[in-house]
């Protein structure tokens, strides 16, 4: 459980990420000592988090890396990752971005569409390289998350659809300078119930049988990531069920010989660990509402504005035993800039500190500079 050390960090300038490394460190270890002795990676997908400390401690825990961009790929190489240890995925690469990866010899590119696979094999030509590949494949099922953050369905952009899969796997198989490692898979993010996963490994399963009986062997499978974390209570579950997640596939996705089956999971990992620190400006008592109005916003946290998500808001300094309900608002000149509705806290007062809490993945990375805001800074609970 997450502690804070008040009489340290009230005298930091607002608003502010804070992270416990404990935890992060608790998290990583937990991960790992679910697939000790299984051929399983796991891929930290630095989107959820990029801040250089965050990267560090994961990197010292042995993580391989999932990028998303070339700027994502030069972060991962500063914080230490080895090349051979990336996987690049997203819709759209570009040549820069290819030629950079081809130039570290990064273990894998996903690649979502076949044009994508020959300006890669252009590339890797022109160098005198083979680039490895695995094609993203859209496995049309339904994650049952949030619309924005669905990625599996037929009508989103990512991937290749089932019908154009042997089409392109025929490409990949063929072109002289790339080199065909496998399929990936992503559908979603957030994900709490494990059936989607089970219908994953079911479809990855008659796609196995498929290819077999073209003679295809596939050396590595990626199942991406989506594994979700509780937001209402990330004190009571501050660590995923690794455990649940893991042993899906272990049960439902029948892995051949020598086949290594790799995980690309950021929010799971970073994602109980943050908290995102604020004061209070001011308490305003409407005719309907009453209103807390405090520092941060959603340039520092975007999620409640972008995915209607709910961070769970604390107020940390607060001695009162009495409670009330505030809406939680922030200084930004939108009316999507609001963290809760009816949020019960104790009595609050001007110069309050509040927390809002599950904020490491998908927070400090996705901050922005509207309205010439500065971007929030980052404590840790060990320097
Ligand atoms: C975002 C993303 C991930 C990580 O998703 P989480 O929900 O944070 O685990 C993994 N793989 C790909 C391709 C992604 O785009």
């Amino acid at each position: 459980m997450t502690t804070f050390p008040i009489n340290t960090i009230k005298h930091f300038e607002t608003p502010f990420y804070y992270y416990d490394l404990d935890l992060l460190k608790a998290t990583l270890h937990e991960m790992k000592s679910c697939i000790k002795g299984l051929p399983y990676k796991v891929h930290y997908a630095v989107k959820a988090n990029a801040n250089p400390r965050i990267l560090h401690e994961i990197k010292e825990a042995g993580l391989s890396i999932d990028c998303v961009s070339g700027g994502e790929i030069v972060a991962a190489l500063a914080a230490g990752f080895k090349g051979d240890t990336i996987a690049f995925a997203g819709v759209g690469k570009t040549d820069k971005e290819i030629a950079l990866g081809i130039n570290h010899d990064i273990f894998c590119f996903n690649v979502e569409s076949v044009p994508e696979l020959e300006v890669i094999n252009e590339i890797a030509a022109t160098k005198g390289k083979t680039a490895n590949v695995a094609l993203r494949v859209n496995p049309n099922i339904d994650a049952h998350t949030h619309k924005y953050i669905t990625t599996g369905l037929s009508e989103n952009k990512f991937g290749i659809n089932l019908e154009q899969l042997d089409a392109a796997v025929d490409k990949a198989l063929a072109l002289p300078d790339v080199n065909f490692m496998g399929l990936h898979f992503h559908i979603g993010s957030q994900l709490l119930d494990f059936t989607p996963y089970k219908m994953l490994c079911e479809r990855i399963n008659e796609l196995q049988d498929h290819f077999e009986s073209r003679g295809i062997k596939l050396k590595i499978i990626n199942v991406g990531g989506g594994l979700g974390i509780d937001y209402d209570n990330p004190d009571g579950n501050p660590i995923p069920d690794f455990k649940g997640y893991f042993d899906t596939f272990k049960q439902h996705l029948r892995l051949r010989e020598g086949q290594e089956l790799h995980f690309e999971l950021g929010r799971a990992i970073v994602g109980q660990c943050g908290t995102l620190i604020s004061r209070v400006l001011y308490v305003k008592n409407g005719t309907t509402k009453n209103f807390i109005i405090v520092d941060a916003g959603m340039t520092d946290l975007i999620r409640p504005a972008l995915y209607q998500a709910h961070h769970v808001a604390q107020n940390i300094t607060s001695a009162a035993t009495e409670t009330t309900q505030y809406d939680i608002v922030g200084p930004i000149c939108e009316s999507s800039d609001k963290f809760a509705s009816d949020e019960t806290l104790p009595v609050t007062r001007r110069g309050d500190l509040l927390a809002f809490r599950s904020a490491g993945a998908y927070g400090e990375v996705m901050a922005m500079q509207y309205n010439c805001r500065k971007l929030p800074s980052a404590h840790f609970s060990r320097e």
